[in-house]
């Protein structure tokens, strides 16, 4: 049911959104989802077992998204920020229990985006057992660049993922060395939630995840998807 014709009792806000490249229009973003350790170098260099278990997810807030060539400030109540440099997957249309073969369908384009993680909270919540909400999940978390629709690049399997930190490599994989394909990700993932248009999913990030620090020019880029450029300040 639309909402659209109630009267807010405060000043509704923006939808917050992504641009779309080559168009005057912006893809709106109802929630973010980002799945962990789905790449095996990286779950190793996280002290995990890269073994085919089930994939787990967490959230970000859908206003965490931050555009491309934005200047963020380093972030508050921490002093280790990390860079995930991700393939972000955008839903045209969702569905529950939405099979495998069918997933591509509900995929509306493509993006490069980083995963910018309070590595200490997490580390501290991972250790005392609580939720990984304020290591994931804070202000301005999700940089992403303008999507690529699937109807002009397909649905990329393989292909080059890195990122550079002040020009020095740090992250390089391949999307192929994903654990859990991106239709075995949705279709997963929409066992547990109705998936909708407008969600937007990370999909995880190779080895070589580190610190960033204020002053630092990061640089992502995914293969045939896009360029993302950030600074901390
Ligand atoms: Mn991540």
């Amino acid at each position: 049911m639309s909402n659209r014709t109630l009267t807010y009792a405060i000043p509704l806000w923006d939808v917050p959104s992504v641009p779309v490249v080559e168009s005057g229009a912006a893809f709106p973003v109802r929630r973010i989802y980002c799945v962990g350790r789905n790449y095996a170098e990286h779950t190793r260099e996280m002290g995990g077992d890269p073994t085919r278990e089930a994939p787990f997810f967490f959230m970000k807030p859908a206003d965490a998204i931050v555009p491309n060539g934005a200047k963020i400030p380093y972030p508050v109540k921490t002093k280790d920020v990390h860079h995930e440099i991700e393939l972000v997957v955008a839903m045209k249309s969702g569905g529950v229990d939405i099979p495998v073969e069918r997933a591509l369908e509900h995929v509306f384009g493509y993006g490069v985006g980083i995963d910018l993680t309070r590595r200490d909270l997490q580390g501290e919540a991972k250790k005392a057992g609580k939720p990984w909400d304020m290591g994931k999940g804070f202000d301005r978390s999700a940089p992403c660049t303008a999507l690529v629709p699937a109807s002009k690049i397909g649905h990329p399997s393989k292909g080059a993922i890195w990122l550079k930190v002040n020009g020095q490599t740090k992250q390089s994989g391949d999307l192929a060395q994903m654990i859990w394909s991106v239709p075995e990700m949705i279709s997963y993932l929409s066992g547990l939630v109705e998936l909708k248009s407008g969600d937007l999913l990370y999909s995880g990030t190779p080895a070589g995840v580190g610190p960033v620090a204020k002053g630092d020019r990061i640089e992502g880029h995914v293969d045939g998807v896009g360029d993302l450029a950030i600074s901390i300040v």
